[in-house]
C-alpha cells in the first residue's frame, strides 16, 4: 500500500493518458508484423480500442468533474475539485474531507508525512 494519496480526478486523467499512449504503442507494434496481415490488424484493432477507451474515460472525467465539489485547499489555497467524501488536493495532494467525523482518521499517516 502506498502512503501517497492523490486526487481522484487526476488519477483517472493519468489513466486516460496512459491508455492513449498505450494505444499508440500497440498500433506502432503492429507495424512490425507487416508480414502477417491478421496479426497486424489485430494490433491495430487493439490500439484503436485503447484509444476509444481513453475517449470514454475522458467523457467520464468530464461528467465526474461537473459533479465534483469545489473546495479551497487549506494548504496551498488553490481551488480544487474533490470526489466523494475524502479526496486529495489536485495541486499539493493535501488530504481533504467533507465529513468532519472522518477528519484526521483516514489520512493520519500520509498527513504526518506531508508535514515533515
Ligand atoms: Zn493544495
Amino acid at each position: 500500500m502506498s502512503l501517497k494519496y492523490s486526487n481522484k480526478i487526476n488519477k483517472i486523467r493519468t489513466f486516460a493518458l496512459v491508455l492513449i499512449f498505450g494505444g499508440i504503442i500497440i498500433m506502432y507494434l503492429g507495424l512490425f508484423f507487416q508480414t502477417s496481415p491478421i496479426l497486424m490488424s489485430l494490433f491495430m484493432l487493439l490500439g484503436f480500442l485503447a484509444i476509444i477507451g481513453s475517449t470514454v474515460v475522458y467523457f467520464w472525467i468530464g461528467m465526474l468533474s461537473s459533479r465534483a465539489v469545489h473546495v479551497v485547499c487549506p494548504n496551498c489555497e488553490k481551488q480544487t475539485k474533490m470526489l466523494g467524501k475524502v479526496d486529495a488536493c489536485m495541486f499539493c495532494n493535501e488530504p481533504l474531507t467533507l465529513d468532519k467525523s472522518l477528519e484526521g482518521k483516514e489520512f493520519d499517516e500520509s498527513y504526518n508525512h506531508n508535514k515533515s
